[in-house]
Order: C-alpha cells, then sequence, then structure tokens
C-alpha cells in the first residue's frame, strides 16, 4: 500500500469508529492523516496529524517510526495507530512536534494535546 492508501484507510476506520467520539476541532483541518487507539491501553483514542500545518521536520518519525513516517510531499502520516503499547511514546512524539501538527484525543473527542 502507498501513503496515499494508508492515509485513507486509517482515516476511514477512524471515521466509523462510532465508539470514538469525533472532536469538535476536526472540521477546522483540511488535510489531515487519524488514526484510532482501540487496542490500548490509557487515555490516547485518537491522533491526528494536521498535515496542512506540517513542515516536514521528522521529529516524529525520530521518536515514533512506527507510528509516523513521511510522504512524497515529506508530509507526516500516520502508519499504524496501535504501535506502542505505552502512550508516553506517542506523547512524546507529539511534543517533538515543532509545529503542534500532532492532536491528541481521548474517547469523549477531548484534546489531550496541544494544551488550549
Ligand atoms: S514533527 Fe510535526 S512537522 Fe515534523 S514531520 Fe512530524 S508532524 Fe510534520
Amino acid at each position: 500500500m502507498d501513503s496515499n492508501e494508508i492515509i485513507k484507510k486509517n482515516n476511514q476506520v477512524a471515521e466509523e469508529n462510532l465508539a470514538i467520539k469525533k472532536p469538535e476541532d476536526l472540521e477546522n483541518f483540511d488535510n489531515i492523516s487519524q488514526g484510532v487507539r482501540v487496542i490500548k491501553e490509557g487515555k490516547i483514542r485518537r491522533i491526528v496529524v494536521d498535515r496542512q500545518a506540517c513542515i516536514g521536520a521528522r521529529s516524529c518519525v525520530v521518536v515514533a517510526e512506527d507510528m509516523f513516517q513521511m510522504d512524497d510531499e515529506d508530509l507526516a502520516y500516520i502508519t499504524d495507530p496501535e504501535s506502542y503499547d505505552d502512550e508516553e511514546t506517542v506523547k512524546l512524539a507529539a511534543e517533538a512536534c515543532p509545529v503542534l501538527a500532532i492532536h491528541l484525543y481521548d474517547e469523549q473527542g477531548n484534546k489531550l494535546f496541544p494544551e488550549e
């Protein structure tokens, strides 16, 4: 599968999961790669990469390469949202992004990061 297909598939899986509430601010993003975490412990249930904000700094890939990769346009996307048992790695990847393009939400759609 190429990056576009992976983005499409993960976005679709996330859209179809009605148990994990859609965040209100999701409408504000034009180009996202998102993934839901169903089987992992912890609070993070949805990860969203705002690809319009991404500047290709690759910090997320360096911190969590099993979850984030770069596409041909040098924009980050989510490969496997269920990778990493510990959500600390996911949080560290989001914190490492210089433009805070990675957004984390809980099951109710509340934003966990970045804090507003
Ligand atoms: S760290 Fe942020 S800016 Fe850098 S590639 Fe990842 S999402 Fe894009």
